[in-house]
């Protein structure tokens, strides 16, 4: 993801606190209050432009979302892509590190992970980075329910060759793998910005479910 840097970001987060909630560690335990239902609660770590969470909260409106982003200056075209889609109330933003789940999240908050296009650090010095990461998965069990799952999708295959061994060896169950998600395209597939961008490149895009075992 390429950073323009946005000095007004931060004004614009605060002046969009109904989106991008400003205090999530007041939430912890307590997210039922935040979409005033019982839904189930499923977040995607490194959101981006926000155009995945947006369209599955659009597509999905038994489910609550919260779409997670490091950098305020990406959070911002997350903002205006939920203002775009008529704002759902099903759906929040946190601009927050991912690696910090646990300040915001207790056991049982979450009931699925998704990880769009993550970051694939493919340097082996910096493995630990990788969200796939055993350090990663032992973090999103520590705030799923039981037998929670995570969706992975990529376009790159050293990181999802990678998450496939981490996942495995990590004792999870791999459900759905697919080598070339867009020759199966299935129908309730939502696009992320950077699926849309290497699918038009001819590359093929990998996908996992994987669940924890109980
Ligand atoms: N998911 C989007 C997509 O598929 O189009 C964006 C993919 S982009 C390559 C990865 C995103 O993850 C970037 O916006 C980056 O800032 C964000 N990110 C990386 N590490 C993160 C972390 N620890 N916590 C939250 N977001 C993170």
């Amino acid at each position: 993801m390429r950073l323009r840097n946005k000095p007004w970001a931060e004004d614009f987060i605060k002046t969009h606190s109904t989106i991008a909630l400003p205090d999530p560690e007041s939430y912890k335990g307590n997210w039922k209050s935040v979409f005033n239902n019982d839904n189930p609660l499923h977040i995607e770590v490194g959101t981006g432009k926000g155009q995945f969470i947006t369209g599955m909260a659009m597509a999905n409106p038994h489910i609550n979302y919260i779409g997670i982003e490091l950098y305020g200056s990406v959070l911002v075209s997350a903002i205006e892509n939920v203002l775009e889609a008529g704002t759902p109330a099903n759906l929040k933003l946190l601009n927050v590190d991912g690696s910090k789940l646990k300040e915001f999240f207790e056991k049982g908050d979450v009931d699925r992970v998704y990880l769009n296009f993550s970051d694939p650090w493919p340097k082996t010095r910096h493995a630990k980075r990788r969200l796939t990461h055993a350090n990663f998965l032992r973090l999103y069990e520590d705030v799923l329910v039981d037998q929670g799952e995570i969706h992975f999708k990529t376009d790159n295959r050293g990181l999802f060759e990678f998450s496939l061994v981490s996942m495995s060896q990590y004792g999870m169950m791999l459900k759905d793998v697919s080598l070339d998600l867009h020759a199966e395209m299935p129908e309730d597939n939502i696009m992320t910005e950077y699926e849309e961008k290497f699918s038009a490149k001819g590359q093929p895009i990998y996908r996992l479910e994987a669940q924890y075992k109980a």
